[in-house]
């Protein structure tokens, strides 16, 4: 068993002392020029045996409720390295807890185990760029059943990590005449099976990321691969999707506190600094003052209402958390964006370059308000329950 907070306050430590000083040389970088020196840090993290912490024991990791491993989540969000460096990253995360609770053992064997190991990494495709992701029963990505085998025709966008990943979880339409909601399953698609086609890599606000991080469009050309690909029921898609993405918001939610914690630090440390007259602090203003007030109230209160999620989903299951879960994606990631908006204010010009994480979390973090779910979309769920308490019917 873990003892939570001393396990936090080491993994906090060696961040400090291994991996922020290294931020602005590895952030001026394309990902694949510094993999080797990662990888070094994650045979580290491994050998100190801190390595998947969320992953059962059984898989290499420590066990951790979702609870415990929230508040990991929060300090290794504090660096945009952390998740990798832990095997922590989406969307390899996502893609082992489907494994481990709906892979066959022969799947488990060949996807999941180099996973666990940080042997291979993995991606999930399921948006389209011609029908909205916001609705994924509208996807056209068909898997039909020929002999023994899936043969599979579509075309996916932003498939996270695609570049360089061993394989892919596809989501494609094996029934369309079943009730949307039946219509797809997830099918494993080894990245070198002939007709699974990397076409780009998708140069998201800026140039085109290399590696884990990149975000890549795919095509699928009569990509054959055995019935034996699928993971659960033919038509359970949908359903196996869901249970991944509750756990996955409380990583993202945690990692985005984790963020907004290392963003207010930064701004308090640069305040303390920039002289703006001789012997007069930026900190000594209270323009700055009220802005880390803002910053410190949306960390927060974004931190508690996570961390409470959790507990329902630990406590009650995903079902009963879903208002919590849908809640916390769009006020964590709006209080993210504010957040980085006033820290990268303070650092004035500095603060559009990469010499610390501020303009690549930016960049990139942008996207929190639209990915698993944009804002709307949630707030459709915590807005009809707030009806339905009321009496009304949706
Ligand atoms: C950085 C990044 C990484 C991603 N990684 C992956 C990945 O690894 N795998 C994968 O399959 N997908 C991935 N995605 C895709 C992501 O899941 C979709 O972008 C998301 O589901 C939204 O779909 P869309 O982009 O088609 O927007 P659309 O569905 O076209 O929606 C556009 C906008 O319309 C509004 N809107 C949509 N529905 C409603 C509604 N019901 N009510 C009110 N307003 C609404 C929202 O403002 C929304 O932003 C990623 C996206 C990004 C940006």
């Amino acid at each position: 068993m873990v003892e939570i907070g001393k396990f936090v306050n080491e993994i906090e430590v060696f961040l400090r002392e291994c991996v922020y000083p290294r931020e602005a040389d590895w952030l001026s970088k394309p990902f694949i020029e510094i993999e080797p020196e990662l990888q070094a840090l994650r045979r580290d993290v491994k050998a100190r045996g801190w390595w998947a912490p969320y992953l059962p024991i059984a898989s290499g990791g420590a066990g951790m409720a979702l609870l415990d491993y929230a508040h990991v989540s929060e300090v290794l969000g504090t660096t945009p390295y952390g998740h990798y460096i832990f095997h922590c990253q989406a969307p390899d995360v996502g893609n082992m807890e489907v494994l481990l609770s709906h892979g066959t053992p022969e799947q488990r064997s060949t996807f999941l185990e180099p996973l666990t190991q940080g042997l291979t990494r993995s991606c999930f495709a399921m948006t389209e760029p011609e029908h909205a992701g916001s609705n994924p029963t509208l996807l056209s990505t068909q898997a039909v059943r020929d002999g023994d085998s899936y043969v599979l025709n579509g075309h996916k966008w932003f498939t996270t990590g695609a570049d360089g990943a061993a394989f892919a979880i596809v989501m494609a339409v094996t029934d369309p005449n079943a009730a949307p909601h039946l219509r797809a399953s997830q099918i494993l698609v080894p990245a070198d099976a002939p007709g699974f086609e990397r076409v780009r890599n998708l140069p998201v606000m800026g140039a085109p990321e290399s590696g884990w991080p990149s975000h890549s469009e795919v095509r699928l050309l009569n990509c054959r691969v055995p019935l034996t690909n699928r993971i659960g029921e033919e038509g359970a898609g949908f359903r196996i999707a869901q249970e991944r993405l509750g756990p996955g918001r409380i990583h993202h939610c945690m990692r985005w506190v984790g963020i907004m914690q290392r963003s207010i630090e930064l701004t308090a440390k640069r305040a303390l600094y920039r002289e703006t007259a001789p012997g007069e602090k930026l900190a000594e203003k209270q323009a700055v003052v009220h802005l880390l007030a803002d910053s410190q109230a949306d960390y927060l209160s974004s931190r508690l209402l996570v961390i409470d999620a959790a507990r329902q989903i630990d406590k009650s299951g995903m079902h009963a958390a879903r208002e919590a879960i849908s809640l916390i994606k769009f006020v964590v990631a709006q209080a993210l964006g504010r957040v980085l908006d006033r820290a990268i204010q303070v650092h004035g010009a500095l603060g559009m370059l990469d010499d610390t994480p501020l303009a690549f979390w930016y960049r990139h973090e942008r996207a929190a308000r639209i990915y698993d779910g944009a804002d709307e979309v949630h707030k459709n769920v915590v807005g009809k329950a707030v009806l339905r308490a009321a009496g009304g019917k949706s």
